[in-house]
């Protein structure tokens, strides 16, 4: 320690791909972590074991747990969210209580006790708005409600609206990040996010689903930047009440990172190209572009994206390999 008071961060979702990685870089700055998560799509594999790290195994939407937690804590972070457009497509009542109801529980303890929070949003927000890049105040561009999709986006919505309200009106300390596709190890193949998914479908020499044309591009940033970003607006007095895209700026069609994989891997099993319909369901409606623009984030933090979409795929090839890939659902 250098003297200065360790501080208690609260981490729903803590035991997720995310969280987990954020907690390793609080950990290094020698950091309290209290984790709060129900192990729905956490690991306790991501748990460390540190004197620096309470585990608590509960839900958000548990009021009395949540109300205890902040109270223990000084900053709250609330990434605990049903996310992954599979997961999303199969569950979405269960999703969207959780999203909903989850996040109103966060945010009213942390206005009870005055703690400072940030909320993870998503690019989910910017719905069909395919010009890129998206600054934080692009349109939203939903389809009809009966689209399963848009119901996620919607929620979140709702979580940022929430947000900012108790911010303006009842002075809360509130930080919004949308989170664009973020990768890196630790990242379940199990919940539909494609770089995991084709990977391991690569190193079981299985072929890469493509899915609708794979001319659709996203751009993927390493979960390492993406904490890093958390953290410099963690750290920033002037983030407080804003909202900020997180996410790379390297564009890639779903085809070319097919390949890509497919080469990095050795696999010769090629690419299956598999129906939106198919994948997901009839009426199933995908973004055809999605490219953040950082330069509010990079003008108030200085942070850029250090890692690029190879050393992505190098790290999360390795882990992967490392423990063994799994069959995709
Ligand atoms: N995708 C794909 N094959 C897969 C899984 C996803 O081609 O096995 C596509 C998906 O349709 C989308 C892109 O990859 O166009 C990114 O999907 P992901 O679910 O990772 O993130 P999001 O759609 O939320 O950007």
């Amino acid at each position: 320690m250098d003297g200065r008071e360790q501080t208690t961060y609260l981490v729903t979702g803590g035991a997720g791909f995310v969280g987990s990685h954020l907690i390793d870089a609080l950990l290094q700055r020698d950091e309290r972590i209290i984790i709060l998560d129900n192990l729905a799509t956490g690991s306790p594999e991501n748990v460390p074991r540190s004197p620096n790290v309470q585990f608590v195994h509960g839900s958000v939407l548990d009021t009395l747990i949540v109300d205890e937690l902040v109270r223990q804590c000084d900053v709250v972070v609330h990434l605990a969210a049903a996310v992954g457009v599979k997961l999303i497509m199969e569950q979405p009542l269960r999703s969207l209580t959780t999203n909903i109801r989850g996040t109103e529980a966060v945010v009213e303890a942390a206005h009870r006790y005055r703690k400072k929070i940030m909320m993870a949003s998503t690019s989910e927000i910017y719905g069909k708005n395919a010009a890129g890049p998206l600054c934080e105040d692009a349109d939203r561009i939903l389809g009809s409600p009966t689209v399963v999709r848009w119901s996620y986006s919607t929620a979140k919505a709702v979580d940022e609206i929430l947000a900012n309200a108790y911010h303006r009106e009842r002075g809360l300390e509130t930080i919004v990040v949308r989170l664009f596709n973020t990768v890196g190890p630790r990242q379940s193949p199990a919940y539909g996010m494609v770089i995991p998914r084709l990977v391991h479908q690569a190193l079981r020499e299985e072929p890469l689903t493509v899915y609708g044309d794979g001319t659709q591009t996203r751009c993927f940033a390493h979960v390492h930047d993406v904490v890093d970003a958390l953290i410099r607006l963690l750290d920033t007095e002037e983030a407080v009440g804003q909202t900020f895209n997180v996410g790379s700026s390297e564009e890639v069609t779903i085809l070319e990172l097919a390949k890509q994989i497919g080469e990095m891997c050795d696999s010769d099993a090629g690419v299956r190209m598999v129906p939106y319909h198919e994948a997901y369901e009839a009426g199933f409606e995908d973004m055809m572009r999605r490219v953040p623009d950082t330069s509010k984030l990079r003008a108030l933090t200085g942070w850029s994206p250090r890692r690029t979409l190879r050393d992505i795929l190098t790290d999360t090839i390795t882990a992967v390999r490392r423990e063994g890939p799994v069959l995709t659902p």
